[in-house]
């Protein structure tokens, strides 16, 4: 039975934070009644237009959820508001339809406060998929395979109830613990939809590199756009960096509708073929000829027939290194962006600049360009960190 009075404070232990996103921060959190799951993740949303008409339920016990009810006027508020609704709105189908599942993670409660909405999620210690790769002693075709498999495990369940992702990337993939056989999961759910809720905020915020043609067309974004993502993640775990490069997000896009990638000799000289036309079937253009995930499971690349054991060369490792450190601190710089005080936002950067694996000259170029958009104030736009990162 639903207890609507009942105070996140009053059922779990709030501790360190995780990590921060685009309007979100990540604490852990210890559940104060003894019991298996009892370590949690709790992600806070803020909120930033006016409060909601009544208490958030919980997803669980299938009480009318706010976001079910009140969606329509919830979009109208403010954009943050609305990618809110909707991710409590997935969490809960995904909770109802999906849940549990290994590869996708699981929601177990929701709180409101003046703070803002709490989603108790399942903790995945087991750090962002690249970071895991990055550190790996030995990395090879089947491990990729492995991951692409596990991916498409979550991505069937996903499609199944009718939920698609749309925002699918590598750090929106977590370990669930740290053991060499730990599952992978599928999580942020933030951009997703539902049946025919598909409002086009997709690549609104951050990098379109995982997005697919169609979705920048403002076409319509199926299931098969996650296919896509999946593609730009296999090309990146095989080459060390992305299909699509370009000195301008313009160009990146028209590169992207085109399906302009290529498979440059030099990088991929020792990739087996296999996985070629692997990324070759995930990278169409056309959404209807492009492989769903449940075929991309029959694949035998995917199964680990063809995928090669052979460790993967030096410079792949070295390069897929370097693609991690500026994603991540691209990523933190979006997330302090939205999140900190003109004064934190500074300081947070100092510090991120100061300890990524970037050479001394690329590490001078962003602190110059940071320094400059920082001194702009609340004045900086999103659009003006992405052009340095
Ligand atoms: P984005 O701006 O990327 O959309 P977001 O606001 O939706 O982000 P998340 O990506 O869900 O936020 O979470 C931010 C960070 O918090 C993640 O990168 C991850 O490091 C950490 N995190 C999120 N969920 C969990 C979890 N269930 N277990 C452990 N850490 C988590």
């Amino acid at each position: 039975m639903r207890q609507e009075t009942k105070r996140l404070t009053d059922e779990y232990e709030v501790s360190e934070i995780l990590g921060r996103g685009g309007f979100s921060v990540v604490r852990k959190g210890i559940r104060k009644s003894s019991g298996e799951k009892s370590h949690v993740a709790i992600k806070t949303l803020k909120r930033l237009g006016p409060s909601t008409p009544a208490g958030i339920p919980r997803s669980r016990g299938g009480e009318k959820s706010i976001a079910s009810a009140g969606f329509s006027m919830w979009k109208q508020v403010h954009v943050s508001d609305a990618l809110l609704a909707n991710e409590i709105l997935v969490m809960r189908k995904i909770v109802e339809n999906v849940s549990p599942h290994p590869n996708v993670i699981d929601l177990y409660d929701v709180y409101e406060d003046q703070n803002g909405v709490h989603l108790v999620l399942e903790l995945c210690s087991g750090g962002e998929l690249f970071d895991r790769i990055v550190a790996q002693e030995k990395y090879n075709e089947a491990g990729a395979a492995a991951v692409v498999r596990q991916l498409a495990e979550g991505l069937v369940a996903l499609h199944q109830a009718n939920i698609v992702h749309r925002d699918l990337k590598p750090e929106n993939c977590l370990f669930l613990d740290k053991s060499a056989d730990s599952p992978l999961k599928i999580m942020d759910f933030g951009l997703s939809s539902v049946e025919q809720f598909t409002d086009p905020v997709v690549g609104l915020f951050g990098s379109i590199d995982y997005v697919s043609p169609e979705a920048l067309c403002q076409g319509t974004v199926t299931s098969k756009s996650d296919m896509w993502s999946l593609g730009v993640i296999l090309y990146i775990l095989l080459s060390g960096y992305p299909p699509f490069i370009a000195q301008s997000n313009r160009q990146k896009q028209q590169m992207i509708m085109a399906g302009d990638f290529s498979f440059y000799e030099k990088t991929w000289k020792n990739i087996s073929s296999s996985a070629k036309q692997l990324i070759s079937g995930l990278l169409t253009v056309d959404p209807h000829r492009r492989a769903c995930a449940q075929e991309l499971l029959q694949h035998p690349w995917v199964i680990g027939y063809s995928a090669k054991q052979d460790q993967m060369d030096a410079e792949i490792v070295s390069r897929l290194q370097s693609f991690n450190a500026r994603r991540k601190l691209r990523a933190a710089a979006i997330a302090s962006l939205w999140t900190s005080t003109f004064f934190f936002r500074t300081k947070k950067l100092k510090s991120l600049l100061g300890s990524h694996d970037l050479t001394q000259e690329e590490l001078e170029n962003l602190r110059i360009h940071f320094t400059k958009i920082c001194s702009k104030g609340d004045n900086a736009t999103l659009s003006e960190f992405e052009e340095v990162l």
